[in-house]
């Protein structure tokens, strides 16, 4: 008998229908013997719902109301799918993330978990019943709801594996496993069996939302058997690992993409020290997180130092270096939000050279202006056009041969 968490995304969950076939998946593992946890996440399109509804009430609506409105998603999902459970001759008990004492910091819409007290669920347990947890939210030292970013169910699944010790956390989702990109951008994309901890995390950080960075950091960090698996067709998902030694590994393994960046550039700044800081101190006092930043070999005496932010932080920079090129005697400030990054990751990369180039080429190969570049270990980013996003992934996905799980080896 094991311990299993599952987690059902906002698509498992989206309709009455659907939430019957989880109770009915539930149901399985338990007449397995299992014991299973459950977390859900809100009715797929719910939570956009309402950040719609806080926005026509409030531009900017405080962080701690949102998040009691934002919380209300999931509590509408645990309920009703504990009576299916029950419905089903199934004990179960729905429980909010303050029932479960998820803790969290009190930083509303983006709160971390610090702790979770398992023995109200560990009592459940062992009173037989299917204990379902709301997905994506906590409680702060002071009572407050809070909310743990948008697709933070995955973390909870992970932290409450975690808090449980539970043998297997699974992510059910609507599509079967990771893939080598989303699968919607490249229909050749390829399903793999297993991905190491550092490859997800950097996916997951590069822009792929099959799974919240911060389950995958969790998961790591406590060693937590992870996999993801579709909530609509049987089949082995995939699974995370660590790397191990000797295994053979592709040189890369997947292509992740961000849609929500925007590119701020000042024009002819002075070169000169303190330039950097006297940009980027004010972006960072106002909480907003700086990405890619490239500064030119200043030619004249000036350079172009261009960095890239959230779209949603993207009007606000702009303000607040409103005035800045006069200051610096620089030329001008420009910028665009239509762009995106696309990266190759792959933990094979560090013992090959020439990645780059072919990347490149194959970029070169179809038109497309590269604009910045970053590069680590295992990763290479460009920054491209929005246009060029779905012929930059599927170029890249041809050159390195994704579809075929012999690639590169
Ligand atoms: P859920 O609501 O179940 O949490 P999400 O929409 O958050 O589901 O995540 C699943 C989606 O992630 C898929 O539908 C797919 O479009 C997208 N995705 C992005 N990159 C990948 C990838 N490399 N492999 C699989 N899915 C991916
Ligand atoms: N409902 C939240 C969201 O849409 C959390 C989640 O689904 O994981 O982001
Ligand atoms: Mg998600």
């Amino acid at each position: 008998m094991a311990l299993i968490v599952q987690k059902y995304g906002g698509t498992s969950v989206g309709s009455v229908e659907r939430i019957q076939h989880v109770a009915d998946k539930v149901l399985d593992y338990r007449r397995q013997g299992h014991d299973v946890v459950v977390v859900v996440s809100a009715m797929s399109g719910e939570t956009d719902r309402l950040l719609g509804l806080a926005r026509d009430i409030n531009a900017r609506p405080e962080g701690r109301e949102l998040d009691v409105l934002l919380s209300t998603g999931e509590q509408v999902t645990i309920a009703l799918l504990a009576m299916a459970l029950e419905g089903r001759g199934c004990p179960a008990r729905s429980y909010t993330g303050a029932q479960v004492h998820i803790l969290t910091d009190s930083a509303h819409n983006k709160a971390r978990i610090r702790d979770i007290d398992g023995a109200r669920v560990r009592r459940d347990l062992a009173d037989g019943r299917v204990v379902v947890v709301a997905g994506f939210q906590g409680v702060d030292e002071h009572g407050n709801i809070t909310t743990l970013g948008r697709g933070g169910s995955d973390t909870t699944a992970v932290a409450l594996a975690a808090a449980l010790k539970a043998d297997e956390c699974q992510i059910y989702t609507d599509v079967d496993g990771v893939y080598t990109t989303d699968p919607r951008v490249a229909a050749n994309a390829r399903r793999l069996e297993r991905i190491t901890f550092e490859e997800m995390l950097e996916m997951a950080s590069l822009g792929s939302k099959v799974l919240q960075i911060r389950a995958v950091e969790f998961a790591g960090k406590y060693n937590v058997p992870l996999r993801v698996l579709s909530s609509f067709q049987e089949g082995p998902g995939t699974l995370i690992t660590f790397e191990e030694d000797g295994m053979e590994q592709a040189l890369i393994s997947g292509i992740a993409f961000n849609q929500n960046e925007a590119q701020v550039t000042i024009l002819g700044v002075p070169d000169q020290p303190g330039v950097a800081w006297r940009i980027l101190g004010p972006i960072s006092d106002a909480n907003i997180e700086v990405d890619m930043i490239v500064q030119n070999v200043g030619a004249d005496g000036t350079t172009d130092f261009t960095f890239t932010v959230h779209r949603n932080d993207y009007d606000k920079a702009l303000a607040i270096l409103q005035g800045l090129p006069e200051k610096l005697h620089a030329r001008q400030i420009s910028g665009d939000p239509k762009i995106v990054k696309i990266s190759l990751v792959g933990v094979g990369m560090r013992s090959h050279a020439g990645i780059a180039s072919k990347m490149f080429e194959a970029l070169a190969g179809e038109g497309i202006n590269i604009r910045m570049i970053s590069t680590s270990e295992i990763k290479i980013s460009v920054v491209v056009d929005e246009k060029y996003l779905e012929l930059g992934v599927r170029a890249l996905h041809d050159a390195f041969e994704l579809e075929s799980p012999q690639q590169g080896r």
